[in-house]
């Protein structure tokens, strides 16, 4: 859920939500309300509401955030400029003219002449719109649709684009990366499309999200191996390690292929950095199974993880099952995963120290001796750690830095020479 800070006197504000979890929902339902309350103040003229709670929550959002003044759905999302233009020459209000078919789920957008809300430097590249998969606890298929790839023209034309407006690092994105080219194709051919965006001048760093198990190929290992734009980066939500919790998430892994999928990929890719997501106290998850998660985690298989505690979504497969925990056990496993995660990643950055790491310059720190923040090939930017770096660079710049000292989250380097 995404708005730009409300400007006063603004004539339209756009809020965009999330919706495929209660916390996001209500996330959202707060930000429009508090948007609403400037409209009441005369503070904004109208309030329009767009993403994936439109279409599928529309009764929610009607109930809950009354004095919206338009919808429009995440799949129809090509018509807002429409709308705004629609609602500044109304006079009244035009409610209706928003909700147009908010189930619309087979177009693939094309993304190029966007407004781009992160920094200049980098940039996110989505390749496919949309999910084939039917991951038990997941609700994204129903909202995004069935899987479509967008053209490698596309793609490329886009890559283009961002790097003439500066963007040095591209971050890959899909609900699921490895799935590219499944549709359209027939083969899985992400690796030739990541290829080609190696080539296009001006893109120095590639980092690969959201790659699923079951589809990492043989093609792709030797491309993160042997091509160092991508970083040897790869986000690879693994959602559990117990074969048993695995299957009731309807996951197609097992503890077995995943161990060897990841020694495959540990002894193929130099200096892998693999970041994954876990889920916690997933419906019938023993004792056993989740220290069982614990057990690879304290061993060392994840260089940046995250986990969610188990959400019950009443459009979830999952919703049916039988051995719901209660929700204190679900926060402590959330709690007792998070700790040991932390000191798992604290003794791998005490590591780093005397090392030299690359670093792509993010901006201004606050620290007055460190005056620069950064971001090494290791970490994704808002979801990874940071890097303080000695005296003052440009933002995307890319440097060799020598590790100093680890805060424990956050490393503090001097920077060397340019990388490039
Ligand atoms: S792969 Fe991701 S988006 Fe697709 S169903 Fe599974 S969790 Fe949901």
């Amino acid at each position: 859920m995404w708005s730009r800070p409300t400007t006063p006197g603004a004539d339209v504000v756009v809020v965009n939500t999330c919706g495929f979890l209660g916390a996001s929902r209500q996330e959202s339902l707060d930000h429009i309300n508090q948007v609403l309350a400037l409209k009441d103040k005369g503070e904004v003229k109208r309030v329009v509401v767009a993403g994936c709670m439109v279409g599928n929550y529309r009764d929610l959002l009607e109930r809950e955030a009354p004095g919206v003044d338009a919808l429009v759905s995440v799949n129809d999302r090509t018509r807002l400029t429409d709308v705004l233009r629609e609602l500044s020459n109304s006079g009244e209000l035009a409610r209706s003219i928003a909700i147009s078919d908010p189930d619309a789920r087979g177009s693939v957008y094309d993304d190029t002449a966007r407004l781009r809300i992160t920094p200049r430097h980098y940039a996110y590249l989505r390749i496919s719109e949309g999910c084939d998969h039917t991951c038990s606890f997941c609700t994204i298929p129903g909202i995004r649709g069935r899987f479509r790839s967008k053209t490698r023209e596309q793609i490329l034309a886009e890559a283009r684009e961002l790097a003439a407006d500066g963007a040095r690092e591209l971050i890959i994105v899909a609900q699921d990366s490895t799935y590219y080219g499944l549709d359209t194709d027939k083969r899985k051919s992400l690796h030739e499309v990541l290829a080609e965006l190696a080539k296009v001048e001006g893109v120095d760093w590639i980092r690969l999200m959201y790659a699923y198990p079951t589809q990492v190929t043989d093609e792709l290992i030797d491309l993160l191996a042997r091509e160092p734009k991508l970083l040897g980066y790869i986000d690879m939500p693994l959602q559990h390690i117990n074969t048993e919790v695995l299957r009731r998430m309807k996951r197609g892994s097992t503890r077995d292929t995943t161990l060897r999928l990841l020694e495959k990929m540990r002894s193929r890719i130099p200096n892998l950095s693999l970041r994954s997501t876990f889920i916690v106290g997933f419906p019938g998850e023993t004792d056993a199974q989740f220290e069982e998660l614990l057990d690879f985690i304290r061993e060392g298989h994840i260089d940046r993880a995250g986990a969610f505690p188990y959400s019950d979504e009443d459009r979830a497969e999952s919703y049916q099952l039988e051995g719901k925990l209660p929700e204190d056990v679900i926060a402590e496993r959330h709690r007792r995963f998070m700790e040991l995660n932390r000191e798992v990643l604290f003794a791998a950055n005490d590591k780093l120290v005397g090392t030299t790491i690359p670093v792509i310059v993010e901006g201004r720190s606050q620290d007055p001796k460190y005056p620069t923040l950064g971001r090494s090939r290791a970490d994704a930017p808002e979801i990874d750690c940071t890097v303080l770096l000695k005296g003052s660079h440009e933002p995307g710049t890319l440097l060799n830095a020598r590790v100093v000292r680890s805060l424990g989250y956050d490393l503090l380097c001097e920077a060397g020479r340019a990388a490039k």
